[in-house]
């Protein structure tokens, strides 16, 4: 029992569920005992009523029969019927058989007393009074019949019928008994139902009670203590519930005081820790401030780098120089919001640009750049601000004193030189030191743009050098990549490729450059596969490839080289050619040995001939004397032949000496014609002479020999005779002297080669005509040693003309020039400085000879003294002297150092070949031992009389021939 209870006591739903069950227990039990009375009240009523109702069906059932009977009995006596009458009887035993069943039925006393008098009647009416009436009827006897009725026989029936009557009326009063019993007793039923449902209720609201006390009370405490809790109050574990209580309730108290424990321990430790995060909260505040500092720091410095980038955006790429400096002033203005500016180069031409500003005004800054102002900036190197009052012509319409910032700043090179200096005017506002910091970062972009700016131009001019060396080259160079296009060309490859300039060729493909070349050349298919090999298959061995170009008479001699870089190939590089003159000569040697075998071997077979025929055959003496002038002219004309290859030769190697003097051109030629005259009678010759300046300065016997060439072909080349005319002009300061012939004429494009050795015009008119084709070169090359110049104009069939030309020499001819000479001969003083007696004897000698005064010096100190003391009007020096420690360079050096000896004349006289050397050290000509004597009195006569006239120094003709 004692388990039991503590069952229930340790849970609160148990004790609910108890109350609930118990409650419903109750409630069913009187429930269905409620219910069963009803039940039995309506059963016991409904069977009483049956009864009832069987009782009167059966009352009526006998009222019924006896009706009938009375009826059939009347209806038999009054219509003697014998239906009726069986009728009767028939009727008798219904009421019988009723009358039985009510006994059966019956239950109450009025019930047995009315089946008894029912029973009598029954008796006597069908047992006496029928039977009897109808034998009286039967008889006849209906006095009889009536008399029965009388006496008694009709009231007896009326009796029963009322006491019939009287009997179903009490039926029916026991029905209704019944009725009003059971609506009774089903009040009271219901009266009872009704105390239940209360009772049941009153029940409910115990539970209700007993619960809310038991739930109610310690939750609103609980409540309560939570509410103080959460408003914070202060709670002690004294006013938490203590309760002894084992149910949930009483869990719930333990756990909320364990609860509340805890939360109190929590919450102190939350405000410790609050504390703590407090002080970490004003800790992460200052580093907050410091954050934002340098994110503010950081905007700053973005903006200025914003600034910074916009700037070098907008700096021009290009590298025109105007172009940069315009847009560096511009940019410069924006990113100062400058109002006006300017950059102006430290180089010679001070180039600028400005923004803003009048030409006025940009012309008054450059021409003060290095005053004070900007002199600061050359000197500390660093910019500086201004601030100064608006002049007039700024202000606009403003009236009030208005003030301008003025931002100087210096552009420094690596080398920390002023580079540029830029200046910028700000109405606006002032400088600030930030803003002029970021101003010197910008100068050193700008001073990166104006480097790259310079490199590039120091680069575009090395180009330009590279391409004026490879122009002056005389080989056509071409640098063409691994594609084919061209990259680098000279001007002469330009002409090789037929292109106007060399910058039609920039970039151009192998197809576009090579195309020009092709097509002139005549070996087009071969030089295009030689080529492409090249450059496509880098086929770079090949030989060296020789083509023509028919149209320039050139030959060319083409070849490659490959171009590496780091071991990769770039491209070829082409080098073409002009071997024409080598080509020629190749040509001209075979001509060579083909003429030469002719010209020799004539002349020797009849040398051979005749000498062979004096040796075998005895011959008349004036047959031997006309042999031997055979023999002796043939042997000339083979010395002629032999002196014309060596002339060539001597010539063409620059040994040839020419013994210049001032000779007059007249005489040489008449003595030529005279000569020549001899070997012709068909020619008629003419000499006219136009000009008296007829004096040239030049070597007799090679200006002889250049009119024998010139009139000697004359006559060779007009085999049908003719006039032979030479003519003596002037034309502009030159002597010009044409030989003119009848003749052949020379096909036009022989001319451009009448002058190489050997060539001689092929066609056969000529062929049988003798020679060797070094006539007209060696005129040539004597010409041209006496500055002069040949050419020729001629006609097929016509003639030719040949004109030569040398320079006049107008002094030698006139009688002031003449004396002239002479003057300066006698009074022109020469030092000689050699240390070779016989050889200083020699010159002393022709010197005196031709008139100058002359002194001899051996050593070079004592040269120095004696030309200082004497200043004479040339000096002849020798270079390797005796005294070693001075030589003629030394003397030379000296003089020429000194300003009042500088401009004495000097003549070297040396066996070393150092020509160059003592004209770079400023001598006046260079004599190589050995060489005439004559020929330094000419030099030395020449270069004063030059000197003087000219106020110049005379270089004198035949140097070249030294
Ligand atoms: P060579 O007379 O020995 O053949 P040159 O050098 O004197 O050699 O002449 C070269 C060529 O020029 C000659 O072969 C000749 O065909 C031509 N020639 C020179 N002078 C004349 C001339 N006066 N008239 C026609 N042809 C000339």
């Amino acid at each position: 029992m004692e388990k039991m209870r503590s069952y229930f006591r340790q849970s609160f739903a148990r004790q609910f569920i108890l109350l609930v069950a118990s409650f419903f227990i109750i409630f069913v039990v009187g429930a269905t005992a409620l219910s069963m009375y009803q039940a039995t009240l309506v059963t016991s009523f409904e069977k009483k009523k049956n009864q009832i109702e069987m009782k009167m069906k059966y009352a009526q059932e006998i009222e019924q029969a006896f009706n009938q009977a009375f009826s059939d009995a009347r209806g038999y006596l009054a219509f003697n019927r014998k239906e009726f009458k069986l009728s009767i009887f028939r009727e008798q035993e219904n009421a019988q058989t009723g009358l039985d069943a009510l006994e059966l039925a019956a239950t109450t006393k009025d019930d047995k007393q009315f089946i008894l008098k029912a029973r009598q009647f029954a008796s006597y009416y069908f047992g006496d009074l029928v039977p009897e009436a109808i034998e009286a009827f039967e008889s006849g006897n209906i006095q009889k019949v009536l008399s029965l009725s009388e006496n008694g026989g009709t009231a007896s029936i009326e009796q029963f019928q009322f006491q019939m009557k009287t009997y179903k009326q009490s039926l029916n009063d026991q029905l209704d008994g019944a009725f009003r019993q059971l609506s009774k007793e089903q009040q009271i039923a219901q009266t009872a139902f009704i105390v239940f449902v209360f009772l049941m209720l009153f029940l409910l609201a115990a539970i209700a009670r007993i619960m809310t006390k038991k739930i109610g009370a310690p939750l609103r405490a609980l409540a309560h203590m939570a509410e103080k809790i959460a408003n914070d109050e202060q709670v002690h574990n004294n006013d938490v519930i203590h309760t002894a209580r084992e149910d949930e309730i009483g869990k719930l108290a333990q756990a909320f005081r364990k609860m509340l424990m805890s939360i109190q321990e929590k919450e102190e430790s939350l405000m410790a820790h609050n504390e703590e995060l407090l002080a970490q909260q004003d800790e992460l505040e200052v580093q907050q401030a410091e954050l934002e500092q340098a994110l503010e720091a950081m905007q700053a410095r973005e903006r200025e780098l914003e600034r910074y980038n916009d700037f070098i955006q907008g700096l021009s790429n290009s590298l025109d120089r105007q172009e940069v400096l315009h847009s560096i002033v511009f940019n410069m203005a924006r990113v100062m919001e400058a109002d006006r500016g300017m950059i102006v180069l430290m180089n010679e031409q001070k180039t600028y640009a400005a923004f803003g500003l009048s030409p006025y005004g940009v012309e008054q800054f450059l021409t003060y750049v290095y005053n004070g102002l900007h002199q600061r900036l050359f000197e500390q190197k660093k910019p500086f601000v201004l601030k100064r009052e608006v002049a007039a012509s700024e202000k606009g319409y403003h009236e009030e004193t208005m003030f301008v910032h003025d931002v100087f700043l210096p552009v420094l090179s690596n080398e920390s030189k002023v580079q540029a200096i830029l200046v910028f005017s700000r109405f606006g506002g002032p400088f600030s030191d930030e803003e002029v910091h970021e101003y010197v970062g910008l100068t050193k972009q700008i001073s990166i743009s104006l480097q790259k700016m310079e490199l590039y131009e120091q680069t575009e001019q090395a180009r330009e050098t590279v391409q004026h060396i490879l122009n002056t080259v005389q080989e056509g160079i071409h640098f063409v990549d691994r594609d084919g296009n061209s990259v680098i060309v000279n001007k002469q490859m330009a002409d090789l490729l037929q292109k106007e300039t060399i910058a039609e060729l920039g970039g151009a493909s192998y197809e576009q450059w090579a195309r020009g070349l092709i097509e002139q050349s005549d070996a087009g298919k071969t030089l295009c596969d030689y080529l492409r090999a090249i450059i496509f298959n880098g086929d770079e061995e090949r030989e060296p490839f020789v083509y023509h170009l028919p149209q320039k008479r050139k030959v060319i001699q083409v070849y490659a080289k490959p171009l590496y870089r780091n071991g990769e190939r770039q491209g070829t590089v082409f080098v073409h050619r002009d071997i024409t003159k080598e080509f020629e000569v190749d040509q001209m040697k075979s001509e060579f040995v083909s003429t030469v075998s002719h010209e020799l071997r004539t002349p020797l077979s009849s040398v051979l001939g005749f000498t062979e025929l004096m040796l075998t055959k005895e011959l008349k003496p004036e047959r031997q004397k006309k042999y031997l002038t055979t023999i002796y002219q043939e042997a000339k004309r083979l010395t002629a032949l032999i002196n014309d290859f060596l002339d060539v030769q001597r010539m063409e190697s620059g040994k040839q000496t020419y013994d210049k003097k001032y000779e007059d051109l007249v005489s040489i030629i008449e003595n030529v014609i005279e000569t020549q005259k001899v070997n012709t009678t068909i020619h008629q010759f003419r000499l006219q002479k136009e000009t008296d300046k007829t004096t040239v300065l030049g070597d007799r016997d090679k200006l002889a020999q250049v009119f024998t060439n010139l009139i000697s072909n004359a006559i060779k080349y007009s085999p049908d005779g003719g006039n032979i005319t030479v003519r003596i002009y002037e034309r502009g300061n030159r002597l010009c002297v044409d030989v003119q012939d009848e003749g052949l004429g020379i096909p036009e494009e022989a001319l451009p080669h009448l002058f190489t050795k050997f060539y001689r015009v092929d066609n056969s008119d000529r062929r049988r005509i003798g020679g060797t084709g070094l006539g007209l070169a060696i005129v040539k090359e004597i010409v041209k040693a006496h500055e002069g110049e040949v050419a020729v104009t001629s006609e097929l069939k016509k003639g030719s003309t040949f004109t030569i030309s040398f320079p006049l020499v107008v002094m030698a001819r006139s009688r002031e020039d003449e004396r002239d000479i002479d003057d300066k001969q006698a009074h022109a003083h020469v030092i000689i400085v050699e240390d070779d007696e016989n050889l200083a004897a020699l010159l002393e000698a022709e010197l005196k000879d031709s008139g100058f005064r002359v002194k001899l010096v051996k050593e070079g100190k004592e040269a120095i003294e004696l030309i200082q003391k004497e200043k004479p009007d040339a000096v002849v020096l020798d270079i390797m002297l005796e005294e070693h420690d001075v030589s003629g360079w030394d003397v030379l050096k000296e003089l020429k150092q000194n300003e009042e000896l500088a401009h004495i004349p000097i003549i070297i006289s040396s066996a070393l070949e150092e020509r160059e050397k003592g004209m770079a050290l400023g001598a006046n000509s260079y004599l190589v031992k050995p060489y005439q004597p004559s020929q330094l009195s000419k030099t030395i006569l020449q270069m004063l009389l030059n000197k003087e006239r000219q106020g110049e120094i005379f270089v004198p003709l035949n140097e070249e021939a030294n």
